[in-house]
């Protein structure tokens, strides 16, 4: 008769993260190739955390051979370098991501500030606020990212082999523009990253300027691609990068096509009863309350400027820059209310 195989150990350890949600989930895979998935930010507590978490498991941070990041984000990657500068452990990581996982670099860091400067200025955001927005964020990488220079580039469509089954790395853009899922076909596992979480609506991250030589990133769009492609997966449980496992993958995904679909109209809204023109940041004033909190500017904009990106592809807003912010309007608007204006 034939063995029943053993079913694989993925063993969970959250770390805490000093700014929301809270905490990180970061898996731990044994065997011969010890692996973790997203070991979470660079921080003395989740240093900690993480090395107190393997050695319950019998494990330890220096044994790490192999480290998989499902983005660059802070909160996942952070310790990355850290871990691997411990050990012998291999960086794998998108490429599209490697601009984040450079910004513990004060070159890169300035690069990034001068994007975030025409990020803001061209959604209508104050020179002040953003100025206290970039601080908060340019701070965030400083702190929280170890350095790191090897990383192994992944593109989506790799398997990376474990003891007892294979995950296929999925390049599942829209939370960022190099995100992965990686998936077991063999049990139907899904390590969801940030692009699906049971409690939370992930946000989209709407990419500064594309790198030299990539194509053009429209968060929202892409996004709404992944979660077609990811609704499409015989999955059977999705593991996310924050918060509770799901045991129902296929309606998280309806559920936040729905919420993306109510955010959207709320912006059709919002436009037809504002002013003729209105900027990125004054529709997310009126979306959030609150909006203008530096910790939460950068994905809040985010979030409007994506849809909005959808919105002017299907011809339903028009845009136009003046030399100031890019305004919007809905097609279909009298312009007449525009010169009144
Ligand atoms: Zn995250």
């Amino acid at each position: 008769m034939e063995r029943m195989k053993k079913p694989a150990t993925i063993e969970m350890i959250e770390v805490p993260v000093p700014f929301s949600p809270g905490t990180t989930n970061c898996y731990f895979i044994p065997g011969s190739t010890p692996t973790l998935i997203d070991p979470g930010v660079y921080s003395p507590e989740a240093f900690k955390r993480l090395q107190s978490g393997l050695r319950e498991l019998g494990a330890d941070i220096a044994d790490i051979e192999r480290i998989i990041l499902t983005h660059g984000h802070a909160d996942h990657a952070g310790l990355a370098g850290a871990v691997a500068a411990l050990g012998r452990a291999a960086v794998f990581v998108h490429r599209r991501e490697e601009e984040r996982m450079l910004v513990w670099s004060e070159k890169v860091r300035k690069q990034k500030a001068e994007g975030f400067h025409d990020f803001f200025g061209q959604a209508g955001v104050s020179q002040n606020i953003a100025a206290k927005a970039t601080r908060v964020l340019l701070d965030r990488f400083r702190r929280n990212f170890s350095p790191i220079s090897e990383m192994v580039f992944l593109q989506g469509g790799e398997l990376l082999s474990f003891d007892q089954f294979e995950l296929r790395v999925l390049h599942t853009p829209g939370h960022t523009a190099g995100s992965i899922c990686l998936f077991d076909d063999s049990q139907g596992l899904l390590f969801a990253g940030d692009s699906l979480h049971a409690k939370i609506v992930p946000y989209i991250s709407t990419e500064c300027e594309a790198p030299v030589g990539e194509p053009a990133y429209f968060a929202l769009e892409q996004y709404l691609e992944t979660l077609e492609v990811l609704g499409a997966l015989p999955a059977r449980c999705a593991l996310p990068g924050h918060g509770p496992r799901s045991l129902r993958p296929g309606e998280l995904i309806g559920r936040l096509k729905r919420n993306r679909a109510r955010r959207r109209q709320r912006i059709v809204e919002i436009l037809q009863s504002g002013t003729p023109w209105m900027s990125q940041f004054a529709i997310l004033e009126r979306m959030f309350l609150g909006a203008a909190a530096a910790g939460v500017l950068y994905m809040g904009i985010s979030e409007v400027r994506g849809c909005l990106e959808v919105m002017e592809k299907e011809g339903l807003v028009a845009a136009v820059v003046d030399g100031g912010p890019k305004l919007y309007r809905l097609n279909g608007q009298n312009p007449a209310r525009q010169e009144a204006n």
